[in-house]
């Protein structure tokens, strides 16, 4: 079974990594940090090793799980997936193999999209326009497909077996179902949209989440979707809906999705999700929603 989520923006959540060190403002009341330590406490498997105290913390060390790899590969019915919610997939400490492994079963699965949010977006372009990534992924593959001994239900393979031969020397890349998206808290970070814009993929997306500050510098050039959304809390930072307005603004003239996740405060559903008195729940069209006429 797919892990359920209340994340609005999403359908699923799949971790084949685990932990994470902060590395901005936006990562200082870090969800995933504060979840970990109490999954560690629970007694969670996967959340059994500790960061170090100054940038992770309880449960949270960077984890790679093999045994969790192939999971979306199992789940039959269609769904957005977002990738290592409780990570991040640009972490310099995350081997290539294994971002390689990730890559080749969101390459299998294809019934999905997945969704691949990172702080660290110079590190992921970098292995995304690499040729040398590219072939791990296909060598990984095509060993998923060809041997017997990796652990998947018969008709599964059968369907992994069926695609790995559509996908050949001159097959899409960068990946049709995968969006790779980078996230800004504040103006200054807006550098980081400029290596998402350079980084082959799909869809692009920007997360403006927390929002702490407005964004005057924020270019939407090759950007599809925009999320944005107030940090919760007990110590959350205020939004102020002007900053939203500039976004909403930015968004509609230059015809981008965009999804308001919630204004914040003390718990996530405190300020609700109204801007103006509507909601804003957009998203990116995909190869997958033209074909189906959506
Ligand atoms: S990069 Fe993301 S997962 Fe990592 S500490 Fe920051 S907010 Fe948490």
């Amino acid at each position: 079974m797919a892990d359920s989520t209340s994340i609005e923006w999403t359908e699923a959540t799949w971790n084949p990594t685990t932990g994470c060190d902060r590395i901005s403002p936006g990562c200082t009341h870090c969800y995933a940090l504060n979840l970990a330590k109490r999954l560690k406490a629970m007694g969670q498997p996967k959340y059994q090793r500790d960061g170090d105290p100054r940038t992770s913390g309880p449960g949270f060390a960077l984890t790679m799980h093999e045994d969790a790899l192939l999971e979306p590969l199992r789940w039959r019915r269609p769904r957005k997936v977002f990738v290592n919610s409780m990570s991040d997939i640009g972490h310099a400490r995350v081997p290539e193999a294994f971002t390689a492994r990730i890559f080749a079963t969101m390459a299998l699965a294809q019934q999905h999209q997945f969704q691949v949010l990172t702080k660290r977006p110079r590190h992921l372009r970098r292995l995304l326009e690499s040729q040398k990534f590219v072939d791990m992924v296909w060598a990984e593959m095509e060993r998923l497909s060809s041997d017997d001994t990796v652990p998947l239900p018969r008709l599964v393979r059968s369907g992994v077996r069926q695609r790995a031969a559509h996908w050949n020397a001159l097959s899409p890349w960068p990946l049709p179902n995968v969006w790779i998206g980078t996230s800004i808290e504040s103006d200054e970070y807006c550098r980081r949209a400029v290596e998402l814009r350079r980084t082959p993929a799909a869809i692009r997306f920007l997360s403006l989440e927390p929002m702490l500050g407005p964004v005057p510098s924020l270019d939407l050039t090759a950007i599809d979707w925009v999320i944005v959304g107030g940090e919760s809390g007990p110590q959350h930072r205020p939004l102020d809906l002007a900053w939203v307005r500039d976004i909403r603004d930015l968004c509609t003239d230059r015809r981008v999705a965009l999804f308001f996740k919630q204004v914040g405060g003390p718990t996530p559903k405190a300020g609700g999700r109204l801007l103006d008195g509507r909601t804003w729940s957009q998203y990116p069209t995909t190869a997958a929603t033209e074909a189906a006429g959506a």
